[in-house]
């Protein structure tokens, strides 16, 4: 469906009900490195969304046939493995995603797609004893609206339908405008690997989306992306008091202790923050370096961004593209000459490419404070502030000082130190010496306002599931009662 040129692309269709159809108006969608445009996307119509739903209410078999279910994701997962070029080209090509980091996005959704087709269905058994048995199983929540960010589209995409299918639910997906072509393919992809109804793909923007949230017969609302959309799908979901997902946005900080030897964690660190060109939730987003190695560690973490390649993600020697689209080039460029006029210094970088496309030289910041709009603002881009301090105390309740709790990280040479360290930052995940590795099986989200629920594992299941309890009186109780 599409090549690494700037060719546009017409005629696009999305997975409605088992059928590839066309939609009622369409959105440009341009390639991040030139500005070009690349494809008209179809946008579809609040009366397609209504089939929409109303086919996945009616997909009767699919909550009771596990069997089938994991077949389903089987097939996914080896379709989307053997189409992973293919995706990771039009990945590549509308996020601005350097081609290697898009194949790993691409195995990656395969993977999470494979993981729940083997995974055990949870099932807690309470009591089971002569008198009685009581146990928690988990049933369908019914029709799943998922609604998709840009910045990882595929990735988030498939570990929303892997869970909402393995549960037994159907799955009414929003692809963000700003992003939905990969999301396009996968539907032609596996259009008839899932039976009609199961799954519909509906590209469109935020009013589509409230429809989505708002629909009575949509059940869970299955939501990645900025916390004002999540607080408005909150408030929009309150009335059907439906079952929510929110994975929102963060300000991770990562904690360097003194003891941390700066050669072999700086290339670590700037790979936390800046892999995909900082456009990854769970992104170093803050950096708090210990004042007797904080100059070290700044001129490596330099050596380390000027070696950085950044230019056209399919040149093979480049290793970070451009942002992934011009609002968000605004938004990084916006913090960076803020943080900047508030007496920030730039250590490298701090500048856009002097040629088309949103590319942003990869950049560093001292001198700045929490009260910094680059400290406290989440860049969601690549310009790391790098902030001292002289007590572990002074840097966890500066990393605390936050209405962000998605990640954290600790870095050291003493892993038990950094354990301890880690525990008592104020977010969903904590990493020591690493940072954002996100795993189909543990456990992903956020505290404070990065989110509510948790996805992956068990925990992410549960999320997806009403739990039911099942109490059952054995004879010999039952008589003497
Ligand atoms: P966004 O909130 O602008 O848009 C996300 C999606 O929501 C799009 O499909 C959009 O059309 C839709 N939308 C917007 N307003 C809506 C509304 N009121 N009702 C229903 N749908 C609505 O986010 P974005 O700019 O696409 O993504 C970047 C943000 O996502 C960052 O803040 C990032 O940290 C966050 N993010 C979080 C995670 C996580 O797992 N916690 C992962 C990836 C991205």
């Amino acid at each position: 469906m599409m090549n690494a040129s700037d060719k546009q692309i017409d005629g696009l269709r999305f997975l409605l009900a088992g059928k590839l159809t066309e939609g009622a108006d369409t959105v440009d969608v341009e390639n991040p490195s030139t500005n070009a445009l690349i494809a008209r996307a179809p946008q579809a119509s609040h009366a397609q969304l209504d089939n929409a739903i109303a086919a996945a209410m009616q997909a009767s078999g699919w909550a009771a046939d596990e069997v089938l279910r994991r077949a389903a994701l089987r097939t996914m997962s080896e379709m989307v493995n053997a189409n992973r070029d293919t995706l990771a080209r039009t990945l590549s090509l509308e996020i601005g995603l350097p081609f290697k980091a898009a194949q790993d996005e691409i195995s990656a959704s395969a993977a999470f797609l494979l993981y729940r087709a083997d995974a055990e269905t949870p099932l807690d058994v309470l009591h089971d004893d002569a008198r009685q048995r009581v146990e928690v199983v988990r049933k369908p929540i019914g029709v799943v609206g998922a609604i998709i960010p840009w910045n990882a589209p595929m990735l988030i995409a498939c570990e929303k339908i892997a869970t909402a299918f393995a549960v037994g639910n159907t799955v009414v997906m929003k692809p963000s405008p700003l992003a939905p072509l990969t999301l396009l393919q996968l539907g032609e992809l596996i259009s008839d690997v899932v039976p009609p109804g199961v799954l519909s793909i509906l590209p469109g923007g935020a009013e589509l989306g409230t429809a989505l949230v708002a629909h009575p017969q949509v059940g869970m609302i299955s939501f990645t992306g900025s916390i004002r959309a999540g607080q408005a799908i909150m408030a929009n979901a309150a009335p059907g008091l439906k079952r929510l997902s929110l994975e929102l946005g963060g300000n991770d900080a990562a904690i360097v202790l003194p003891d941390a030897d700066v050669a072999s964690v700086a290339p670590r660190l700037f790979t936390g923050a800046f892999y995909r060109s900082g456009q990854v939730c769970a992104a170093i987003k803050r950096l708090y370096v210990h004042r007797d190695i904080a100059a070290p560690l700044t001129e490596a973490l330099r050596n380390v961004a000027e070696a950085a390649v950044l230019g056209d993600p399919f040149d093979p020697a480049v290793t970070l593209g451009p942002l992934s689209n011009r609002q968000q080039f605004e938004i990084v460029k916006g913090l960076v000459d803020a943080a900047v006029r508030q007496g920030g210094s730039v250590v490298t970088g701090g500048s856009p490419l002097n040629r088309p496309g949103n590319f942003f030289r990869p950049t560093l910041i001292t001198d700045v404070d929490e009260t910094n709009p680059l400290v406290q603002e989440e860049q969601f881009g690549p310009a790391l502030p790098i902030i001292s301090y002289d007590s572990v105390d002074e840097a966890v309740a500066r990393a605390n000082d936050t209405r962000f709790g998605l990640g954290g990280s600790v870095w050291t040479s003493d892993v038990d130190t950094g354990s301890a360290v880690a525990r008592r930052i104020q977010s969903g995940s904590v990493w020591v010496n690493r940072h954002g590795l996100v795993l189909p099986d543990v456990p992903f989200g956020g505290m404070k306002l990065s989110g509510l629920g948790r996805a992956n594992g068990n925990v992410g299941f549960d999320s997806y599931a009403e739990l039911q309890t099942v109490s059952v009186a054995k004879p010999r109780e039952a008589k003497s009662r």
